[in-house]
């Protein structure tokens, strides 16, 4: 069995994996990454973030294509398949893994493939694919080995028909009819694509709101957009049994309720990858979701080792989990990178987009802060307009004394772009943080960032 070693030493090639190896890196640290796939870029980019946003990308053009008047002189509207458009999306995964892989060899990162497990605190056995087994010692280790769906024992998921959100990618055919169990952010993605393709969805959702941790206003917002597409939004229903027959699946609702569709995508829950760590040779203890638990440096109990990423929970975001990652790196090396991730926006990829920062008008007014709203509509701008994307809205919340923004709200068309102009002032610090910013600010006209500008005007106006 080979030796080597290493300042640290990072399990998982993900966006953890990867912040931490670079900080690592590129503070002078010896570092080595290990993934149990043979590319690097994590469940990120080969099941999750990367494939499902690449999908919803290609379902929206056809949309565009299939209803836009304009694209009527050069054809009837198209039908394709969840096949087609899953081609663009093999084609965005490979440019990632590509680039990403390139990021290790400048760094000069050493990458072994192969699933990794703790022999003792400070090393690492990595079994590779062809049985090879490699030691790898390091004074530091950071665990990022994300986490996958969870599997209720009860579901079959060997049955053909029957998908979570990572078996969904293999699948060959388009079905006509689909239920997503699960009504969280990936299940209402996957609503939306499904949808977007002109599949008829049941999304069964066990809460009385859809993501009811967004400001109501925008929750209300996507289920009625998800409705007028065909999907069939049932509330506070829970599965009794899932019975995969020979041409599809039923579901058995507690309520009593019987739903047959040619396919079922489970979308309920993720659990940590730490199953296969042999956590249990160094004392780490998981939770009832194979996650652990860290401190504010992104520490474990044993002191030289490290943890981030979905592997550690909150919020379970790639965006948060690359910060993460180089927060932990940040502790190790010590050179000004920390940073607790606790400041995180919401990026949901739905059809609308929605995405938000800061408080809701339900938290607002719970906490008796005086705030007014400010709101721009989509349709009514020029920018939306040209774009043929009148879906929308920004909504601002702010203090009626101190004009301090407090929430930004927003779906539509490149939400999730907008919504960091707010942002970035509302983590100015004191008197910088103020709503009028968007209308002592020139900005560049037409663009979807003005909408900053009419909802700034329009709470303004709501002032006495
Ligand atoms: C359908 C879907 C859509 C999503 N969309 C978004 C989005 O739009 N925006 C967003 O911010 N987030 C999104 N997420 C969440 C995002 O993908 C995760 O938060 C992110 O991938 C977590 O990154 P990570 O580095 O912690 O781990 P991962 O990306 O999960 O990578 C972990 C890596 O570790 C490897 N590994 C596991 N065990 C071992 C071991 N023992 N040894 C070696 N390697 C191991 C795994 O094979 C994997 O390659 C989405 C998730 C899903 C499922």
């Amino acid at each position: 069995m080979a030796v080597y070693n290493y300042d640290v030493v990072v399990l998982g090639s993900g966006p953890a994996g990867e912040g931490a190896a670079m900080n690592a890196a590129k503070a002078g640290r010896k570092v080595a990454v290990v993934d149990s796939r043979r590319e690097v870029g994590g469940n990120c980019t080969h099941l999750g973030t990367i494939p499902s946003k690449a999908l919803r990308h290609s379902v929206r053009q056809i949309m565009q294509f299939n209803t836009n008047p304009m694209f009527r002189q050069i054809g009837e509207p198209r039908w394709f398949s969840f096949p087609d458009v899953l081609k663009s999306a093999e084609r965005v995964i490979a440019k990632q893994v590509t680039s990403r892989t390139g990021y290790y060899a400048r760094n000069r990162i050493d990458v072994f493939f192969g699933t990794g497990s703790f022999a003792d605190e400070h090393t690492i056995e990595v079994v590779c694919a062809n049985g090879v087994v490699e030691k790898l010692v390091a004074k530091q280790i950071v665990i990022a080995t994300g986490s996958r769906p969870y599997r209720p024992v009860d579901v079959d998921f060997h049955h053909p028909r029957i998908y979570d959100s990572d078996t969904i990618l293999s699948l060959t055919h388009t079905p006509r009819r689909i239920i997503i169990y699960g009504a969280g952010v990936i299940g209402s993605e996957y609503a939306s694509i499904f949808s977007g393709l002109g599949v008829l969805v049941d999304l069964i959702d066990n809460r009385d709101q859809l993501l009811s941790f967004l400001d109501a206003e925008i929750s209300d917002a996507l289920s009625y957009h998800l409705r007028n597409n065909n999907v069939l939004i049932r509330h506070n229903e829970e599965y009794e049994s899932v019975e995969g027959v020979e041409n599809g699946v039923v579901l058995h609702l507690k309520s009593g309720k019987k739903i047959k569709a040619d396919a079922f995508l489970w979308c309920n829950g993720r659990t940590g990858n730490t199953d296969q760590l042999g956590l249990e040779n160094i004392g780490i203890k998981v939770n009832s979701r194979g996650q652990i638990e860290v401190d504010q440096n992104y520490r474990t109990p044993v002191s030289n080792i490290y943890a981030a990423g979905d592997v550690i929970g909150w919020p379970s975001l790639a965006s948060a989990a690359a910060d993460q990652g180089r927060s932990a790196a940040g502790s190790i090396v010590d050179n000004g990178s920390w940073r607790f991730v606790d400041d995180v926006p919401t990026g949901i990829y739905t059809i609308p987009e929605i995405s938000s920062i800061g408080k809701t008008e339900r938290e607002l007014t719970q906490a008796k802060i005086p705030y007014e709203v400010g709101k721009a509509f989509f349709k009514g701008m020029a920018r939306a307009q040209i774009s043929h994307e009148p879906v929308g809205m920004l909504k601002l919340l702010f203090h009626r004394e101190t004009l301090e923004v407090l929430g930004v709200h927003c779906f539509g068309y490149q939400a999730s772009e907008i919504v960091h102009i707010g942002q970035a002032i509302m983590n100015q610090k004191g008197e910088a943080n103020t709503i009028k910013y968007f209308v002592n600010t020139t900005f560049n006209y037409p663009t979807m960032a003005e909408a900053y500008r009419v909802a700034a005007f329009d709470g303004l106006n709501r002032l006495f």
